[in-house]
Parts: structure tokens; C-alpha cells; sequence
């Protein structure tokens, strides 16, 4: 809403003026009165200064013959400022011209009767041009006469018709341009009346006194405008806007001003939105006036901000967008130090997206989006930042170091419950990484420190949030180097696998094995599989790691199978990614084939995100699998996000109650106990062979053997062993 002359929709409104207009603001009909009344002031000049140079005027008629001239400049004068002649001023010509008649006799007489009745002609209508000639031509007779002259001597025929059609000229002339300025003013306010734009002329005060038509368009109106005055259209809460806008206008002549208000519409809750140009024209005298074009400009608004909310906002789930999130994450720490960030990740989302389609990831998201939403404060702001992570931004009272961390929990509490996705109810968690600012953190810095923070997380196994200190920054540099470390680690021969037995919990003969990847480090000693595996997951190094863990497993489990002569089950976990991502089939057979290992003795542990899948090839895959003899387990059973009723559907022989369960028996949860026997219910109601893991204790065992689970896993049977310990074990238990 700047002050200037150039505001915009002016240009088109200033051509329009001067084209109707001789020069700048100037009417062609005036320009052409004061050209003929500055001729007349010549003639009149010509005349004194000949009656000057040749004095014919006897000396006791010079002084009331002056006095005349001198008035009939004034007058003219006067009519140029003025320029409006009354009959006082007819009289007083004709006086004066008589006067100078009788006093220089009839020859000078000629300017001087042209300059007033011609006078009278540009001023008067043309009754008063006629009545001026009568007037002067009376006046010249007297003069003459009073003189001493004789009626001949008036010479009227000679005067009389000169003066008549000088003055009939003139008024033709002027008639004319007269004709001409209206029909430019009517070509003028064609354009204005047709024009989209609202043109209103108002006085000071801003009431209204011209309205162009389209006032019916813009205002939408079916009876009358709201008031008189431009405020009086104007909404409320835009009003002391509009009235210091209009303030500064009146403050500056010829200023002009745009600004944009909102203006109510009849029967409609939302206003439209226009933008007023406003010039200050009250010193013009053409206008005397403040000049408006109102325009509507509400489709350019919403237009506007349909495309700002875009540029803002991630498009899946409306929330903020990265873009957004910065700009008020700037704007938060340059106001005040107080500002929390919560990065949310959801774990293992990859997966859902791989297994259950993007159309189940999407509604995923949003489904959580929504969630999370629902547990934050007014003020904070939720951002999801693309993919599956989320932002929180708090601040004031929000972002201390204990809120922060609260309302970490808060949001992480969501995913306790399972979430409908595709359908069916599933679990999925996630993790939260916290960064607080310490009074000098700008938004890079913090933003890096929740990253930090969420990565230590998602990295950490059992912590579902971390805050970010300054001791993690290393942590997160030891992980980026471990990344790296474990792409060569294959070709640098650092896996091991270990083995776990898997025992008959009846008799504690050992039935199989579980074969468990390790990562000898050559300097951080042995990596634990929960460290580096979604690590191989996200990288794609998981398909030849598993291929060669596979081909490992069948290696040794053949040799140990011939060396106690038994047939030895052999289980190897086989990821997900390793389906999507590369040819589990494939790896088996050349598995299979290289080692001799019989099909039969070869189960693969999957989890149930392999079988929740929509995924074609995956369950192609498992078929063909099931085909060559080779059995499926499903792994976790009871952690994963497959919902229980579908569990026949699925290609398997075998169920791992997960550790989760196990871990509870004997504790205090009086729940426990029914959700195995549930679980173990349906497992032999389907054929199922169940292997509990995690048993850490006899207690454990012995509450699972009565429930009639046949086979167990765990510390308190079994640490994993390295492939010689495991041998040494193996044969221990075939001597027994
Ligand atoms: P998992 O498949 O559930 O493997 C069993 C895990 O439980 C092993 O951890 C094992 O050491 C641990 N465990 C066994 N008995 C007990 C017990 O009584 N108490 C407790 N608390 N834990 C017990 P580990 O070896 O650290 O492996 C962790 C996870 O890493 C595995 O869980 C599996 O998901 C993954 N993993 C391990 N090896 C492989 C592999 O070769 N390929 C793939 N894709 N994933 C693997
Ligand atoms: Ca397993
Ligand atoms: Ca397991």
C-alpha cells in the first residue's frame, strides 16, 4: 500500500484523462476562451496605444474616456479569473464603450466595441451575446450623438452586422468545442461504465457521488450498498486498516494508494477480496474529488494462497512441510531461546511400503499424522518432513528439556495401540530424537542435534526417545563410520555366523539350530546383529549378506547333520528386503545345491511383514519355495503388524512365539498367560509346530511345556555358539 503516483491500474485511468483533456487536467473549452479573451486584450491594447500615438481626444473628454479603458481591462480581467459576466457588467460595458465613443468620436470605436461584446459572446449564452450588442450598439449611438455627431455619423449599418456575426462566430466556435468536450466525455464514461473495475468518485468525506456499474459485480449486490461512505463497504476487522490507507491518501494532494480489504457479500458467509486504487483529486477542479477503482481480486487471492499452502505444506497429509518448519523454527529461536524439535521416525516403514503397497504407506502416514496431531498443544507445530518422518516444534513453556521429553512420550504412546492400515489393524512403532536449544542454536544446528538424537534411537534397540547432548555427537560419528565399515566388511571376510540351539522341550534334545550373523569389527570387537542389520536393510547390503549367511548355514548344518547322523533342522532368518530387493529363491537353490543340504532341513525364518504382503513376487517366491520342500517359520509371531485372523491364509510350518511373550510368564502380568495359550491354540488348530523363544528360566519352560509347546529356544537352554562350540555341543548331545 505504497504512496506514489505510479500506482498500478492508474496507468490505463491517466490515458483515459488525457485523452479527454488538452495538456495536463486541462479542458479544451476554457483554453479556448482565454485564447480569445488574451486576442481581445490586444486589440485593446492596439487601440489605447493608437489613440496614444495620434491623441484625437480633446482634452476635457481624455480623463472620463481613460477612466472608461481602464475599466473595460478590468473587466476583461476580471471575466478571464472569473469567468462568469453578469448583466451589471453588460451595463458597465456598454457604458464604457459609449463613453470612449464620445470622446474619440466614432474611428478607434471599432477594437473597442469587438473587445465587448465579444467578451459577452465567450461568456454569456447567446441571449446574452444579443443583448450585449443591443446594449453596445445603444451605448455607440449615444456616444456618438452625445459627441456632437449626427445619427449619420453612427454609421450602424456599417457596425451592426460586423458585430452581430462576430459574435455569432464566436458563439459557434464555442458551441463547437463544447460538442466536442461532451462527446469525449461520453466516449469517457462509456469506457469507465464498461470497465470491470468499480470506478467511484467520492467527495473528502468519501461519500460517494459517481458509481460506476460494476459495483453490482464486484458487491455481488441485489439491493444497495452497505452505506455511503467507502468504509462503511468494508469488513470490520479490515476497517482500521483501510481508514489509515485512506488517511495518508487525504494527506497528500495527487497521491495515490492501493490497498487490498475484504468487503462482505450478501448471503455469503465469505467475503471477496478486492484491491481499491484511490487517487487524491481534490485540488483538481475537474474532479474536486477522491478517485477509486475497486477491482475483485478474490480468485487471485485464493489462487495466491492455494499456492503459497502448497509451497508450505507436504501435500500427503496437509501438515507443514520442511519449508515451513525452518522458517518458523528461524523465527521461534530469533524470538526467543526457548525452542524444543522433535524428529519422529517410523520404524521399519520401508517395510510397510514394500509389503503392503505405497497406497498402504500413504494411508499409513496420514492415518498417524492425524494421531499425532490430536496429542499436541495448539501452538506446537507438527511438520512432516517427507517419507516417514515428523517434526514437532515447540516452543515457549513447551520446550523445556522435561516437556520436551513428555511430549515425546506422549506422541510414541500413539503407536501403542495398533493402527488400521489397508484394512486391518496393525502394530507399528516408532522412534523420537529431541534436541532442546541451549541459547545459541540456530535452526541448522538444531534440526542436525534432533537428527542426531533420532538416529542414536533408531540405532539403539530399546530406547524409544533420545534426547541430544553433546557426548551423542561422537555416537553419531561412530555410526556414520560403521556404515561405511560394513560395506567392505563382506569382502573383508568379518561376518561369523553363531548357532542357537533349538531343543525339544520335552526331552531337551536338540531338534535344530538358529544360525545368528555377528560382525567381527577389527577394532570395535563383535557388532551385534540389532546394530548393523537395519543398517544392511536400508542399504541394500542385506542381499549378498544373506546370501552368504545362507550358504554358510547350509554348509555347516550338512557337516554337522553327517556328523551325528540326524537330521539336524538348520533356521536362517532371511529378511524382507532380501524378497524385494534381491532372489531369495534363487540364493537358496545355489545354497542348496553347493552345500548338498537336503530342502527338508532348511527353514527359513521370516517375519510376519514378509507375509502381510500384497507383494505378488514375495508370495510367488515363498510358494515356489514351499514347492522344493523347504519350510517357512514365521518369526516374532505377535510383534509384527499382521493381524492374527489372516494367519491361514499364510504358507508356513512353523510359528516363533516372540520373546516379548516368554519374557512375561512368571512375571506379573496376569494377561500373558492367556494370550499364549490363544497363540498356541491356533498353532495346532492349523498344523502349526511352535518353537518358544527366549526362555530364560525352568519356570518358563516348564509353564510352556504344559501348554504343549514342542520346541524352545533361549539363554537359559542355550547361549548362540560359534560354529566349534556349536559342533562340540552337537556332538555332546547325540553321545547323551
Ligand atoms: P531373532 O531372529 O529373534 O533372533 C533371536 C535373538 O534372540 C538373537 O539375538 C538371540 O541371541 C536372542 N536370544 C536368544 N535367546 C534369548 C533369551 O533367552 N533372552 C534374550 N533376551 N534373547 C535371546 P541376536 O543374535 O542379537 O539377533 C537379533 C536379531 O537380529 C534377530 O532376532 C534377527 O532379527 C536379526 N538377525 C540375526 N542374525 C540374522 C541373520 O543372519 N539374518 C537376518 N536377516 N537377521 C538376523
Ligand atoms: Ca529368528
Ligand atoms: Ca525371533
Amino acid at each position: 500500500m505504497a504512496l506514489g503516483r505510479d500506482a498500478g491500474s492508474w496507468a490505463s485511468w491517466s490515458a483515459l484523462r488525457s485523452w479527454a483533456k488538452v495538456g495536463a487536467n486541462q479542458p479544451l473549452l476554457p483554453v479556448v476562451r482565454r485564447a480569445f479573451l488574451a486576442f481581445l486584450l490586444v486589440c485593446l491594447a492596439i487601440v489605447v496605444a493608437q489613440w496614444a500615438i495620434t491623441p484625437v481626444v480633446p482634452r476635457d473628454r481624455s480623463w472620463p474616456a481613460l477612466l472608461a479603458v481602464a475599466g473595460l481591462a478590468v473587466l476583461a480581467v476580471l471575466l478571464f479569473r472569473r469567468e462568469r459576466p453578469t448583466i451589471v457588467r453588460d451595463l458597465f460595458t456598454a457604458v464604457g464603450v459609449g463613453v470612449v465613443i464620445w470622446a474619440v468620436g466614432a474611428l478607434p470605436a471599432g477594437g473597442v466595441l469587438f473587445v465587448g461584446t465579444s467578451l459577452r459572446a465567450l461568456y454569456g449564452g447567446l441571449p446574452g451575446a444579443l443583448l450585449s450588442v443591443g446594449l453596445t450598439l445603444t451605448a455607440m449611438t449615444t456616444g456618438v450623438l452625445t459627441a456632437g455627431g449626427s445619427f449619420s455619423d453612427v454609421q450602424l449599418a456599417q457596425y451592426g452586422p460586423g458585430l452581430l456575426l462576430s459574435s455569432l462566430a464566436l458563439r459557434l466556435v464555442l458551441f463547437a468545442v463544447r460538442r466536442y468536450e461532451t462527446g469525449t466525455a461520453a466516449r469517457f464514461e462509456a469506457v469507465v461504465r464498461s470497465s470491470r473495475d468499480v470506478i467511484v468518485v467520492t467527495d473528502a468525506d468519501t461519500a460517494a457521488s459517481y458509481l460506476s456499474p460494476a459495483v453490482v459485480a464486484v458487491f455481488r449486490l441485489t439491493t444497495g450498498l452497505p452505506g455511503n461512505r467507502l468504509l462503511d463497504w468494508i469488513v470490520d476487522a479490515d476497517r482500521p486498516a483501510a481508514a489509515a490507507w485512506l488517511a495518508r491518501l487525504l494527506a497528500e494532494p495527487g497521491a495515490a494508494a492501493t490497498t487490498q480489504c475484504r468487503v462482505p457479500i450478501p448471503d455469503d458467509d465469505r467475503p471477496a477480496t478486492v484491491e481499491i486504487s484511490g487517487q487524491n483529486l481534490l485540488h483538481d477542479p475537474n474532479v474536486r474529488g477522491l478517485l477509486f477503482a475497486v477491482r475483485d481480486v478474490t480468485d487471485r487471492v485464493l489462487l495466491t494462497e492455494r499456492l503459497r499452502h502448497q509451497a508450505y505444506h507436504d501435500p500427503l497429509t496437509g501438515l507443514a512441510n520442511r519449508a515451513l518448519l525452518r522458517e518458523r523454527l528461524a523465527g521461534a529461536l530469533g524470538a526467543t531461546t526457548d525452542v524444543g524439535l522433535l524428529l519422529l521416525d517410523i520404524d521399519s516403514f520401508t517395510v510397510v511400503n514394500d509389503v503392503l503397497g505405497h497406497l498402504a504407506g500413504d494411508e499409513l502416514l496420514i492415518q498417524v499424522a492425524g494421531l499425532l496431531q490430536r496429542r499436541l498443544a495448539p501452538d506446537d507445530l507438527l511438520a512432516s518432513l517427507g517419507g516417514d518422518e515428523f517434526a514437532v516444534l515447540l516452543v515457549a513453556g513447551r520446550s523445556t528439556a522435561r516437556e520436551a521429553e513428555r511430549t515425546a512420550d506422549d506422541l510414541l504412546a500413539v503407536f501403542d495401540r495398533p493402527i488400521e492400515v489397508a484394512g486391518d489393524l496393525r502394530l507399528v512403532s516408532a522412534r523420537v530424537g529431541i534436541a532442546v536449544s541451549d541459547g545459541d542454536a540456530d535452526a541448522d544446528r538444531l534440526m542436525r542435534e534432533a537428527d542426531i538424537a533420532l538416529r542414536i534411537a533408531k540405532g539403539a534397540g530399546r530406547a524409544r526417545r533420545v534426547r541430544y547432548r553433546t557426548e551423542l555427537h561422537q555416537h553419531a560419528v561412530d555410526r556414520e563410520r560403521l556404515q561405511v565399515d560394513a560395506q567392505g566388511a563382506l569382502s573383508r571376510s568379518e561376518f561369523v555366523l553363531h548357532y542357537q540351539p533349538i531343543h525339544t522341550l520335552a526331552d531337551g534334545a536338540v531338534r535344530g539350530v538358529e544360525a545368528l550373523v555377528r560382525w567381527r569389527h577389527p577394532q570395535r570387537g563383535t557388532v551385534p546383529p540389532d546394530q548393523f542389520i537395519p543398517m544392511a536393510e536400508g542399504s541394500g547390503l542385506i542381499v549378498p549378506l544373506g546370501r552368504w549367511i545362507l550358504r554358510q548355514a547350509c554348509v555347516s548344518g550338512v557337516a554337522w547333520q553327517r556328523l551325528i547322523n540326524q537330521p539336524l533342522q538348520i533356521n536362517v532368518n532371511v529378511s524382507v528386503r532380501q524378497f524385494v530387493l534381491g532372489d531369495v529363491v534363487a540364493d537358496v537353490l545355489a545354497a542348496l545345491e553347493h552345500s548338498g543340504l537336503p530342502p527338508g532341513t532348511l527353514t527359513l525364518e521370516i517375519t510376519e511383514s514378509v507375509l502381510a504382503t500384497e507383494h505378488d513376487a514375495i508370495e510367488s517366491q515363498l510358494s515356489t519355495l514351499r514347492r522344493l520342500g523347504v519350510r517357512i517359520a514365521l518369526d516374532d509371531f505377535g510383534t509384527g503388524f499382521s493381524s492374527l485372523g489372516h494367519l491361514h491364509r499364510y504358507p508356513i510350518d512353523e510359528l516363533k512365539i516372540d520373546k516379548m511373550f516368554v519374557a512375561r510368564i512368571g512375571g506379573d502380568d496376569p494377561t500373558c498367560l492367556p494370550v499364549v495359550r490363544a497363540i498356541m491354540a491356533m498353532s495346532h488348530g492349523l498344523q502349526l509346530s511352535t518353537v518358544a523363544e527366549g526362555i530364560e528360566n525352568d519356570g518358563q519352560r516348564a509353564e510352556l511345556t504344559a501348554m504343549g509347546c514342542e520346541f524352545g529356544q533361549g539363554f537359559g537352554l542355550s547361549r548362540p555358539l560359534e560354529g566349534a562350540a556349536m559342533r562340540a555341543a552337537l556332538l555332546r548331545s547325540a553321545v547323551r
